[in-house]
C-alpha cells in the first residue's frame, strides 16, 4: 500500500460533503450488548455467509455494493468514525442525539455486518488493521469483538487473527441457536455440520473465555420446545465440562421484521423464563437483550 493510496482514501473519507452513512465498511451503533457505542466493521459487503438463518435481516436479493474489502479505506473510515465520535460529532446526529452521553466513548469495534466475518481470506490482516487504529487512537480499553457463526474458527488464518485479538482486548461472541442437529438445520439452514460448530466453540473456548450468543424466536408462532431447550443446555454443559470457558450467554430475539415472515420475536417474559431455565441447568451467567 503506497502513501499516495492512503492520502487519496483519507481525503475521500474526510470529505465533509460525504456523510458517515456513505461509508462502505464501518458503521456506528448504540448496542445494549456492548453497553454503549459499538463501531461495526463489515467484512462482508458482498453479503456472503455460510449460514442462512431464518431470522437474518440481510436482504440477499439485492447484491452487495462491493465485493472486496479495501483495507486502506476500512482503516481510514474507522479512524474517521472514532474521531467523529470522540469529538462529539456523532452526538449531534439524528438517531444518536437522544443518547449523546453514550456516543463519545467507543466501547468496542466489532467485526459484524452483512455476513460471516471469518469468510474473508485475509481475516488476520483485517484484525491487525483494526488493532492499528485501536492503538493509534488510544482505544486500549475498547474491545475488539468478533461476532461469528463459529463455522470457521478452526481455520489457521482465523486462529492467527484470534491470537492477535487476544493480545488486544479481544472478545469472541459465538453463535449457538440450537441444541439438536435437527433444530440447527431448521434455524440456521447451513451446510456446515452442527458437530463442527460445537467442536469449534469448544476448541476456541479452551484457549480463552468466549461469549455464547443465542437468538431465540418463534417459528410459525411456536417457541423452541422444552426438549430443545434442554438439549441446548446440555450442549452448554458439555462445552464447560470439556474445558470450554463461557464467560456469559447472551440471549436475544428478532428485533426487526425479517424477510421470512414466519420468524417472529419472543416476548420479554418468554425470554426471561428461558434465561432462568438456562441459569438453573448450566450455572452460567445469562443476560437477555429483548
Ligand atoms: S450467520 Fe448472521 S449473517 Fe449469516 S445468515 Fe445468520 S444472521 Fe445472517
Amino acid at each position: 500500500m503506497s502513501d499516495g493510496e492512503i492520502k487519496s482514501t483519507w481525503a475521500a473519507v474526510q470529505d465533509h460533503t460525504r456523510h458517515f452513512s456513505d461509508f462502505t465498511f464501518v458503521y456506528p451503533v448504540i448496542s445494549r450488548r456492548s453497553k454503549g457505542l459499538s463501531i461495526g466493521v463489515n467484512l462482508n459487503p458482498d453479503k456472503v455467509c455460510n449460514f442462512d438463518c431464518i431470522y437474518c435481516e440481510v436482504d440477499r436479493r439485492i447484491p452487495g455494493a462491493v465485493t472486496e474489502v479495501d483495507l486502506c479505506q476500512m482503516k481510514d473510515e474507522l479512524t474517521a468514525m472514532v474521531r467523529f465520535a470522540k469529538d462529539g460529532g456523532l452526538a449531534k446526529e439524528p438517531k444518536f442525539n437522544e443518547v449523546p452521553w453514550l456516543t463519545r466513548e467507543v466501547k468496542d469495534i466489532a467485526f459484524s455486518g452483512d455476513g460471516e466475518p471469518t469468510m474473508i481470506r485475509n481475516f488476520s490482516e483485517c484484525v491487525e488493521t483494526v488493532v492499528e487504529v485501536q492503538q493509534l487512537e488510544g482505544l486500549d480499553k475498547a474491545k475488539i469483538v468478533l461476532i461469528t457463526d463459529a463455522s470457521r474458527l478452526d481455520k489457521t488464518e482465523v486462529k492467527r487473527g484470534l491470537e492477535t485479538m487476544d493480545a488486544h482486548n479481544g472478545e469472541i461472541w459465538g453463535k449457538l441457536d440450537a441444541g439438536t442437529d435437527e433444530y440447527y438445520r431448521e434455524i440456521n439452514r447451513s451446510n456446515v455440520r452442527f458437530e463442527r460448530i460445537l467442536k469449534n466453540l469448544l476448541e476456541t473456548a479452551r484457549v480463552r473465555p468466549i461469549i455464547v450468543q443465542s437468538l431465540f424466536l418463534k417459528v410459525h408462532g411456536e417457541a423452541m420446545s422444552a426438549a430443545e431447550l434442554e438439549a441446548y443446555c446440555g450442549r452448554l454443559r458439555d462445552l464447560t465440562a470439556a474445558g470450554g470457558q463461557i464467560s456469559e450467554v447472551h440471549l436475544y430475539t428478532v428485533a426487526r421484521p425479517t424477510p421470512e415472515a414466519f420468524a417472529t420475536k419472543l416476548e420479554v417474559p418468554e425470554l426471561e423464563t428461558m434465561a432462568s431455565a438456562i441459569r438453573e441447568q448450566t450455572e452460567l451467567k445469562v443476560s437477555i437483550f429483548p
